[in-house]
């Protein structure tokens, strides 16, 4: 330790005109005794002259332990040397110095010091002299380390966990994310949370105004986002607010409060497809399981069908019997023939009661534009299996329609199904089907075309006819489904019938009632 100086009484000032004012010297002393700041004061090379009363209680050292002694006494020595080297550079400069250095109590205990060293220059421009001030930061460095650790303890379980989650400010600016966010924006672009906002405030409207200007919580909601060339994706968001105390001074005596947007997004596409797989997969045995019962009615249809022109024939001729009864001759042969009529009769009767009923599916409001989506998966398989190319115009909003579902995916079905059949038929040109929904005031219409060779005009009407076919028996074709389709489109109070004015091929055009004010354009 370097000698220390004879130890001195700060140098005073001695009268009002020292200091430039009109307080008395004495009260200089008496403030700097009685500062709650540790003060000291030391000659040119830190040996310590005088130490307040503060700088006695936080050190531990008496004045009589503390004069003379340097002040390198307060070093616990893991201050790193570097510090001192430019705390000592700093105040040869005569500049003040400021940091931070862990100190040594009397009794070993060890604190952080807030030090600021000020040089007091002489008459003649030394340093003469230095007055050190310190204050014991240990609380609020251990509070700032503990809040610090907090952050990072929270960073990092927000970092990792497996939803994404994006903090905003009232601008809609990130402010902090995680990498589930990062990943996010690698898949979506810049910026996905105002991407995901923008779609839940058109998705909920005014519910979602309210709820945001009041920063009220909006629970878990699904949202899908349409990515250009890729398929959609659908995400579940939730939004928290909390609410932050401005830290500035300005807010300290009226706190200002800033709300701050906690997004949770949570990716359910993969959940979505699975829900949708399955959805398709009903509707599939839900359809074959309504083309198994619609191809007994067409069996037993046919059936009754063939055998009322017989038994028409057989009426006939029981007629003409029954003319020469009135005669006396063929008497036996007439009842004879009386009583078989009678039992195809009944037989006939028993077939029809056979035929089942269309179920009892009930009439309800739906989007013809789903259920056309809805078919066109079905029939995914066979278009791309035939090299059909598809183009899928939907109506611009929602085609809103009273009906019966399976009964409409039924029609549709078939349609589609007669359009690969014609496209198939040809060799070679084109091969493709376009299927159109437009909406009028109180209609709609849906175009089901087709490249195939296309219906002969005089065909237009008799195609949907019963039993009707350009197919023959050798296809297994029984020639209803048209009419089938006919039977369908008039149950929903619409029309259906062949273009004559479309040569490209075949264009099945249906016209169908709105549901009353169900057109959301
Ligand atoms: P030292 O050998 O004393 O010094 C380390 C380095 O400091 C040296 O390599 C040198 O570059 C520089 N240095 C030291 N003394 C001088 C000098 N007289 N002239 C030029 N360069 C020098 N230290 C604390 O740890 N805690 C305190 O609270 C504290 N308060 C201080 C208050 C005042 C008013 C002053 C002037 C200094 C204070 N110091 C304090 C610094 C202290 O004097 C020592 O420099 C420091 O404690 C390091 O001591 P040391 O024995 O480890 O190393």
């Amino acid at each position: 330790m370097a000698k220390p100086s004879e130890p001195q009484q700060p140098k005073q000032a001695t009268s009002a005109a020292d200091d430039g004012g009109s307080v008395p010297a004495h009260l200089f002393r008496q403030a700097v005794e009685q500062a709650a700041l540790a003060i000291s004061i030391t000659d040119a090379h830190a040996n310590i002259l005088y130490a307040n009363a503060a700088f006695q209680r936080i050190t531990g050292y008496g004045q009589d332990e503390i004069v003379g002694h340097n002040e390198s006494i307060l070093s616990y020595r893991v201050t790193p040397k570097l510090v001192y080297e430019t705390l000592w550079a700093q105040i040869q400069r005569q500049r003040p110095w400021n940091g931070l250095l862990v100190n040594k109590r009397k009794d070993g205990d060890r604190y952080l010091a807030d030090v600021t060293i000020t040089p007091v220059v002489g008459e003649a421009g030394i340093t003469t002299h230095y007055l050190g001030m310190h204050r014991d930061v240990t609380e609020v460095h251990r509070l700032e380390r503990q809040v610090q650790n907090q952050k990072t303890l929270i960073e990092s379980v927000v970092d990792a966990a497996q939803v994404a989650i994006v903090l905003l400010d009232e601008q809609e600016h990130v402010l902090l994310d995680n990498q589930e966010y990062k990943k996010l924006i690698g898949d979506l672009g810049k910026e996905p949370a105002v991407r995901l906002l923008a779609a839940l405030r058109e998705q909920m409207g005014d519910a979602f105004a309210k709820a945001y200007d009041k920063h009220r919580n909006i629970a878990a909601r699904e949202v899908c986002i349409e990515a250009s060339g890729r398929p959609s994706r659908w995400f579940s968001c939730a939004i928290s607010w909390f609410e932050e105390h401005d830290v500035g001074a300005d807010a300290f005596y009226e706190p200002l409060r800033r709300h701050y947007l906690l997004l949770t997004i949570q990716d359910i596409s993969e959940l979505k497809r699975q829900q949708e797989a399955l959805r398709i997969n009903s509707l599939r045995a839900l359809l074959s399981e309504q083309e198994r019962i619609q191809s007994l009615r067409e069996t037993l249809a046919g059936a009754v069908y063939q055998l009322e022109g017989p038994l028409n024939m057989l009426s006939a001729a029981a007629n003409m019997m029954g003319r020469r009864r009135e005669t006396g001759s063929d008497l036996p042969a007439a009842s004879a023939l009386e009583e078989a009529m009678q039992k195809s009769r009944e037989v006939l009767e028993t077939l029809r009661a056979c035929i089942p009923d269309h179920n009892g599916e009930a009439a309800q409001p739906l989007n013809l534009n789903e259920i056309l989506a809805d078919v066109l998966k079905l029939a995914t398989a066979s278009l791309l299996g035939a090299g059909i190319v598809v183009e899928w115009l939907p109506s611009e909003g929602a085609a809103m329609i009273s009906g019966h579902p399976a009964q409409l995916s039924n029609l549709f079905k078939q349609l589609i199904s007669n359009a690969i059949e014609a496209v198939n038929e040809q060799r070679g040109g084109r091969r493709e089907l376009r299927i159109a929904c437009t909406l009028f005031a109180d209609h709609l219409e849906v175009f089901v075309e087709d490249s195939g060779p296309g219906i002969a005009d005089d065909l237009r009407y008799k195609v949907f006819q019963p039993f009707f076919t350009t197919k023959g028996a050798a296809r297994q074709h029984l020639g209803l489904g048209l009419a089938m389709a006919q039977e369908v489109v008039i149950r929903h109070g619409g029309t259906i019938d062949i273009d004559p004015g479309y040569h490209n091929g075949c264009r099945v055009r249906v016209q169908l009632p709105l549901a009353a004010g169900g057109n959301h354009a």
